[in-house]
């Protein structure tokens, strides 16, 4: 499967994403590929702060490290995910990844936001792990 970046400036960010989102996306890059996706693209991993507050949002593109990605994938018939296959696929990883607030907030949110159809992960400071 292939990793790519749409913006160069998140390949720097992916590098030193916090430890608990990267346990999820290596467990994302190893369920992919046996799921008829040929490319996941991260669209989003940083944003600064204040720019984020400013426009309403809760900043945690803005943490550093990172601890949120926005990923888009893409299938092998070149197709990129609709929303039902993101809603799908946010199930399961909310099945498998537990955020650690005591379910106020999710690992992966699927439903419609920000620009365009994507997937938001994010993992929080402290307590994200896998569900026993
Ligand atoms: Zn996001």
């Amino acid at each position: 499967m292939e990793i790519l970046f749409s913006n160069h400036r998140d390949l720097d960010h992916y590098e030193k994403l916090h430890p608990a989102l990267k346990e999820v996306l290596a467990w994302l890059h190893e369920y992919l590929p046996r799921s008829k996706t040929s490319r996941l693209i991260y669209t989003s991993i940083f944003r600064h702060y204040k720019d984020e507050i400013a426009q309403g949002r809760s900043g945690v593109h803005g943490c550093d490290p990172p601890r949120a990605a926005d990923i888009v994938v893409i299938c092998t018939d070149g197709k990129p995910y609709e929303q039902d296959e993101y809603t799908n696929l946010g199930i399961l990883i909310n099945s498998v990844w537990y955020y650690g607030d005591g379910g106020k907030h999710q690992v992966a949110f699927a439903a419609p936001h920000g620009t365009g159809l994507h997937l938001h992960l994010q993992v929080r400071e402290k307590g994200t792990q896998k569900r026993a």
